[in-house]
């Protein structure tokens, strides 16, 4: 027999959604009230909100736009710090093909998928000649980061989102709430379990079957996946992804899309977009790289 209130102690699961960064962003948790499970949930969100505003491509007023312009060191939040860190980690691990600098050529796409028409050639190398990883310099130690070439501007579209989700887990976990699962738009990460599960269970449709396999039974991980979303522009029967090849200035038109199984969900959303970009040619080298991450290409069929 179970003594009254008893069940209230017993771990169920509980799902909250709220849209930040554009996006739905659902939290999944197991908790052994409602309460805990409410102020857990509350915070998490809070602080997605706080570190969206800070790395948001789309506010003028976040930390993020701030530095444009800047030449000098200028001190960033020890989030910024460790995105950019990662970022610029992930570039030089994948020969640029992920750049947290790519921001000039990201703007002409993004142009181009509202007019329709192509950036034409010059506006490439102009904006071409205003990126590079290695122009972006930091000291961790002082807490500042440099731009170190004018016109210079950042984009964290394809980390933030992993990197905010991570930190939203970690503020659940502070609360003793890690058995949980938050996602939003094919980006996804995990603590433990549920109760009485060896891990969480995620579809990756699409995916080779080794990473469908491990998507089934996912703990401690996240699981991002880039590719020809809804975002593209069709011109002249050829569809530009919003993914671009920073190396050459133009977007993406492979169709491939990549998916990465990493430990870190800022990581595997930046290996996800450099995959889309590098394509199975050249894959290899960062397979090689990342030794514990797991990735899965798929090309469409000719
Ligand atoms: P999604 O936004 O669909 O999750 P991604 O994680 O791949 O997809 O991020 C795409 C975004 O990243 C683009 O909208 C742009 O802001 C930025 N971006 C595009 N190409 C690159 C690149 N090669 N390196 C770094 N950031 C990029
Ligand atoms: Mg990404």
């Amino acid at each position: 027999m179970v003594a009254p209130g008893a069940a209230g102690q017993r771990p169920k699961p509980y799902e909250f959604t709220q849209v930040h960064m554009g996006l739905p962003v659902r939290i999944l948790l197991h908790a052994s009230g409602e309460r805990r499970a409410e102020a857990a949930m509350t915070e998490a969100f809070a602080r997605i909100a706080a570190l969206d505003r800070m790395m948001s491509d789309y506010r003028p007023d976040s930390d993020l736009r701030r530095l444009e312009g800047t030449t000098g060191w200028t001190p960033v939040s020890p989030d910024l710090l460790e995105v950019l860190t990662t970022a610029v980690s992930v570039a030089r691990a994948t020969g640029g093909a992920f750049d947290p600098t790519a921001g000039p050529i990201v703007a002409l796409w993004r142009e181009a998928r509202r007019t329709g028409k192509l950036p034409p050639p010059e506006a490439i190398e102009t904006a071409r000649a205003a990126v590079g990883w290695r122009n972006l310099e930091i000291d961790r130690a002082r807490g500042a980061v440099r731009l170190a070439r004018p016109g210079m501007r950042l984009d964290l579209g394809g980390i933030a989102k992993g990197y905010i989700l991570q930190q939203a887990l970690r503020t659940l976990r502070t609360n003793g709430l890690g058995r949980a699962l938050i996602e939003s738009g094919g980006d996804i990460v995990v603590g433990s379990g549920p109760p009485g599960l060896r891990g969480w269970r995620v579809a990756a449709d699409g995916a080779d079957l080794m990473f469908r396999q491990r998507a089934t039974q996912l703990t401690n991980a996240a699981l991002a996946t880039s590719g020809p979303g809804e975002q593209f522009v069709e011109i002249d029967g050829v569809r530009y992804s919003h993914i671009v090849d920073p190396r050459s200035g133009q977007a993406v038109t492979n169709g491939v899309t990549a998916r990465v199984i990493a430990r870190d969900a800022a990581v595997a959303d930046a290996l996800a977009t450099a995959l889309t970009v590098l394509g199975p040619e050249g894959a290899q080298p960062i397979i090689d790289k990342y030794r514990d991450v797991l990735i899965s290409l798929s090309v469409p069929a000719k």
